[in-house]
Parts: C-alpha cells; structure tokens; sequence
C-alpha cells in the first residue's frame, strides 16, 4: 500500500544527534518535507565527526570546532529544532510520543532512529579503576589527554583501528605504548594476514610494542592516584600501564527500539529504505541492521561515516516518496602516521589477494577477490588510485589477480571494455 507523504502539518523526530541524525534532518529539509522537524540527541554538541577523535583531535592538531559537522545556521536554515543534551527514554509507538528526558512528551508522525553505538567495555576485574578510557565521545579523549604525554606507559587494549590509530597518536607524543590484541593479528576482522603483517611492522618500527594472542582477564592498581598500575593477561603476563584505553568495539545502542516492540538483531532491523517493521519508523547509521541490497545482498551492520551519510540520504528520500539508489559498495578509511588506508567492500570470506604495488614502499593496493570477482580493495597511500579501486570493487569485476597487479597498465584502464 502507498504510505501518506507527510504534510506541513506533520513532525518528523529523529533520536541521536551524531552525524546520522544530523544529516538526515538537513536532508529532510532539501527533500521539500514542509512540516516540524525535531532533533533530540544526548551528547551537549552540534552533531560532530568521530574519525579525527583517535586522530587530528587525539594529537590536539585540530580544536574542538574543527569537528562540528555542519554549523549552527545549517540547522536554522533548514529549520530543524535541535534538543542538545537531552535523551529520549521510550518510544511509545501506541501515541507516537516520545519521552524526553526533562521536556514534555513529543508526537511524531515520523521517526528516524539514529542512536549510534557506544564502546563496549571489558568486563574484568578491576576495569573501573581510575585512569582506564574508552574513546567515542569528545569527553572521553578530554579525559584522556592530559595523561597523554611521555613517559607514561600506554597499554592500548585492542589492536583494531582506533587502538591503532590511538597508538600511532600516542607513540608520537612520546609514551611507551603497548597495544595488546587477542587475535592472532591486528585488524583481523578486518584484513588480510598480509596487511595486518604490513601495520604490525609499521607500528613496531615506530616503536610501539604490538602483542598478538594475548587476552586480558583484569587491571590491578599501582599506578598514580592508586589508578590503574598493570594489565593481567591469561597465561599470567602482566604488562606496567599508567593509563589504559580500551578498544573492542561497539554496541549499538538498541534498547528503544527493543523496548517499543520493534525487531532488533545487533542492530535495529530495517529493510533496504532504512524501514523498521513499523512504517512510521526508520533507522540509519550504526545502529542500523540493514538490509543491503545493492552491492553486499545481505544483511549488515555498518560503522562508518560515509553509511550514516549514505543511509541518512536513503531515508530521507524514502520518507519523502522519492526513489532510493542501490545501496553502492561500503567504503571506510583509516589514517596511521603518513599512511592513508581506504578501504572498498568487505573482504569477509574472500579466497585470493592481488597485490598491486609495494608493502616495503608503503604504498599498494590489496584486492580482495572471490570466485574470481573483486570483493574488495585495501589501498595504502594510493589515494590517485582509490577511486578507481572503488569502482572495480562496485562492479565486482571479473579479473584474473596478475591484471591487478601488473603496474604497467593504469588501473583506470582495467574499467574500459577491452577493444574488440
Ligand atoms: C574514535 C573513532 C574513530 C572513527 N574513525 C572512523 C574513520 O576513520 N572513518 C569512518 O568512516 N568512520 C570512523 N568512525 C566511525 C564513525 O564515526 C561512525 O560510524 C559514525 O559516527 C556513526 O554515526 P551515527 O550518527 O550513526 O552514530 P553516533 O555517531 O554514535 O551518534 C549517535 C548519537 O545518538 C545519541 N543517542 C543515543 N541514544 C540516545 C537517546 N536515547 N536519546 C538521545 N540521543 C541518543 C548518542 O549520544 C550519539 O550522540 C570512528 C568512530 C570513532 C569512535
């Protein structure tokens, strides 16, 4: 059945004032929606980019300013109401109310859910002694930076990007720094054995001291302020830290809509529009479990800014009746010392890896394929090349491996169909 456009009359509310939210209400406006749009998120800030929080902001290169995602007079333009430093604690989907935490109850005819995630924690023995971070907000690398300098002894815990990228700050500001994983290898969730192999050397080289296969069971105390003074790790290794930070990953943040009925699953279940069960109800970004099907033809979970972008602009479309793209192939980014990764697709299950160009040199591009298909690209330092690695990935070109590799044709010309 067609779903009513919402008119002037209607209100559109979204939860979660990151950059999901934040785009989805602007977008909303440049959609031609004549009516109320409300914007309730918990966190005291204008929606602001996390990437340069375990980077540029961890480093202290950039200010606070620098991460506001889109100024004040965007909001004001598109006329969106910005509730900052509130949280909403139920959906009543019965009334289409929401509970604000400190406001009267809001009626929605629509309702975005963008809630994000927060870091997991780890729960061992004495991991709430002081000094030990997490880092996904601004206030927690306010905590964190004024013990971020030498000759303090950093253990990270968790070798996936952000522990890597916290450590590359880190090293550089002159602490010893110990990043413990409990996989066989960085970024395994990740990466192919070889590019974890390429960053545990680059990270080792810059002194950083990398532990793999080591799983940490509990902190004890000695440290100064009796905070933390050691990590505990199976086997009985222990490791001196005066500061701790800890990242495993993330939760998402589905407990409204579990609790107002919707379907959850690691993720607030939404179809290929960002839809939940209930029409009136959408979800994007982190917290979204959705259905992919342009590119991956499967269910999945995103962390990454450009799927909150692309979901809030699927949303907004599809709350507006307008058509939505095919979802394009996820892409991600990480930024290590000089390196720059880029990342295309998910390599998950894939069975051959082309190298193109130089691990020594710092700079290739790892393909990923399957069953002689392009599934995915890693590029370090080829940022000329990416976009056309970013292609071959969405059209999962058939190729033998020895085609990508082979750096005496461009890689661009590999996207031309070959003359007759
Ligand atoms: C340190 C770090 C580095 C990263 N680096 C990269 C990178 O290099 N490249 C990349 O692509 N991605 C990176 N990411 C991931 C990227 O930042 C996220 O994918 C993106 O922020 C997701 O946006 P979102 O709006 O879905 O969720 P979030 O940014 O988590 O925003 C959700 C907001 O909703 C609020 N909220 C939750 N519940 C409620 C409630 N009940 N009421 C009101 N408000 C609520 C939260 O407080 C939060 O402000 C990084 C993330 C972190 C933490």
């Amino acid at each position: 059945m067609e779903q009513a456009l919402p008119g002037a009359a209607s209100t559109i509310a979204i939860i979660g004032g990151g950059q999901a939210g934040g785009e989805v209400a602007t977008l909303l406006r440049q959609n031609r929606f004549e009516g109320r749009i409300v914007l309730v998120g918990e966190e005291k800030y204008l929606p602001y980019m996390r990437p340069p929080l375990s980077k540029a902001f961890l480093a202290r290169e950039i200010g606070k300013d620098a991460l506001i995602y889109k100024a004040s007079v965007a909001y004001e333009k598109a006329r969106v109401e910005m509730r900052l430093g509130s949280r909403v604690a139920e959906i009543d989907r019965r009334a289409k109310t929401l509970l604000i935490e400190g406001w009267a109850p809001l009626h929605y005819d629509k309702l975005v859910i963008a809630t994000g995630g927060r870091a997991r924690e780890l729960a061992v023995p004495g991991a709430g002694l002081r000094n030990i971070f997490y880092l996904r907000t601004i206030s927690d690398v306010e905590a964190l930076q004024p013990l971020m300098e030498g000759p303090r002894r950093l253990v990270i815990v968790g070798g996936g990007y952000i522990g890597l990228e916290a450590a590359a700050v880190a090293v550089r500001l002159g602490l010893a720094v110990t990043v413990l994983e409990g996989a066989p290898r960085v970024l395994a969730r990740v990466t192919a054995p070889d590019v974890s192999k390429f960053y545990e050397r680059i990270h080792r080289e810059a002194g950083v001291d990398i532990r793999t296969g080591v799983t940490v069971n509990g902190f004890t105390a000695g440290g100064e302020d009796g905070g933390v003074g050691a990590v505990k790790c199976a086997g009985g290794q222990s490791f001196t830290a005066g500061l701790v930070l800890i990242g495993i990953g993330l939760v998402p943040n589905i407990e409204l809509a579990e609790l107002a009925g919707l379907k959850v699953d690691d993720g607030v279940v939404v179809d290929e529009a960002g839809r939940t069960g209930d029409p009136d109800i959408y979800a994007i970004g982190d917290c979204a479990m959705h259905a992919h099907h342009g590119f991956l033809r499967r269910k999945i979970r995103l962390e990454s800014v450009p799927n909150a972008l692309e979901q809030a602009r699927v949303a907004a479309a599809s709350i507006m009746g307008r058509p939505i793209p095919a979802a394009a192939a996820p892409w991600f980014w990480s930024d290590q010392y000089d390196l720059k990764l880029q990342m295309a697709g998910v390599s998950d299950g894939y069975e051959e890896l082309a190298i193109r160009g130089s691990m020594e040199a710092s700079s290739f591009i790892a393909f990923y394929l399957k069953e002689g298909r392009v599934i995915a690209a890693d590029s370090v330092n080829r940022l000329g090349e990416f976009m056309a690695a970013k292609r071959i990935v969405g059209a999962r070109m058939e190729i033998v491996p020895a085609r990508l590799a082979d750096e005496s044709a461009p890689l661009k010309s590999l996207l031309q169909p070959a003359a007759a």
